[in-house]
């Protein structure tokens, strides 16, 4: 697995669009504008946008200003303070030109307007160029946020996730694990077999790493040269030692040779921590418990689990 691999997906897949408005006749019109090219989805309400902003991520929404309860203005502000749903582009879609009305909308996030009457061509050239636009941002995105060697994670975005995933588990009052892992006697693997082999030792076990995750909240980022990193939120420590012997295993059955280590094959060490985080504890200190877990890890022969709950 490499980036490309995982950037490819992005440009073939359709893209989708939420057209909100409280007249089904202006959802119909759009409908039929766009429903070839891209996926389409509906509301009629801001509150049911919001939800399906954040359940399906669309890559723009055609947003009606005039909407009774909650305008699209209170729509686009809300959706733009929420970072699962701030990068989807929204157009204004509104029933007369109004400089003042645009001004609001452009500084509340929006990327662009469209008037009604809808004339098609230029509302089919305008949404075109959001969503090339939003594909291009998605993907400097990616690419900013993976590793380039392993395709998963980078540190860069271990580090964004990790202190939101910390403040949504105080929320929900719900357990916290990390796992720290590094690839045994990997200095004499790469002194051995020179640092192509190395290169490709990494990325599987990289590959052994995040197939072993089976839910989608768990994530694994590279964390430095031989070092991942695992995030298992809602997960107590005995499910966490449980998943990372399921790594260490998994990283074991690539029987990757290696000559030099005491288990003549490629092996993992890993360190556990968890916590019921609150505020006087700081997400740092799970980083650090599992560091040093995976030090005991190692001075307990390696290739072996160890945690502790805080
Ligand atoms: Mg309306």
């Amino acid at each position: 697995m490499d980036v490309a691999d995982i950037i490819v997906p992005l440009e073939t897949e359709r893209g989708k669009i939420l057209v909100v408005d409280d007249q089904p006749l202006n959802i119909k019109i759009l409908h039929q504008l766009f429903h070839e090219d891209y996926e389409m989805f509906m509301a009629t309400n801001g509150q049911q946008a919001i939800a399906l902003c954040q359940k399906l991520q669309p890559d723009l929404v055609l947003l009606d200003i005039e909407m009774p309860i909650m305008s699209g203005y209170d729509v686009c502000q809300q959706l733009k303070a929420d970072p699962l749903t701030a990068n989807i582009g929204v157009i204004f879609v509104t029933a007369h030109f109004d400089e003042v009305q645009e001004v609001k909308g452009f500084q509340l996030g929006a990327v662009d307007f469209i008037h009604k009457p809808i004339n098609p061509i230029i509302t089919t050239a305008r949404v075109k160029n959001q969503f090339i636009l939003k594909r291009q941002t998605d993907l400097l995105h990616s690419i900013a946020l993976l590793d380039s060697l392993t395709g998963v994670a980078n540190r860069r975005q271990f580090e964004q996730r990790l202190p939101e995933i910390w403040k949504h588990s105080c929320r929900t009052q719900s357990p916290l694990s990390v796992v720290m892992l590094d690839v045994d006697f990997f200095k004499h693997f790469n002194d051995r077999y020179g640092h192509q082999e190395g290169d490709r030792c990494l990325r599987l076990v990289a590959k052994a790493i995040s197939t072993t995750l089976k839910r989608a909240v768990d994530f694994v980022a590279r964390y430095g040269g031989e070092e991942f990193i695992c995030i298992l939120p809602d997960t107590p420590l005995l499910g966490a030692e449980h998943m990372a012997q399921n790594i260490v295993d998994a990283v074991q059955a690539l029987h990757i040779k290696h000559i030099d280590s005491s288990f003549n094959e490629v092996t993992i060490s890993a360190g556990v921590a968890c916590v019921q985080p609150r505020s006087d504890l700081t997400w740092q200190t799970l980083i650090e418990t599992a560091d040093q877990q995976l030090y005991v890890a190692k001075q307990n022969g390696r290739n072996v689990v160890c945690g502790l709950a805080l």
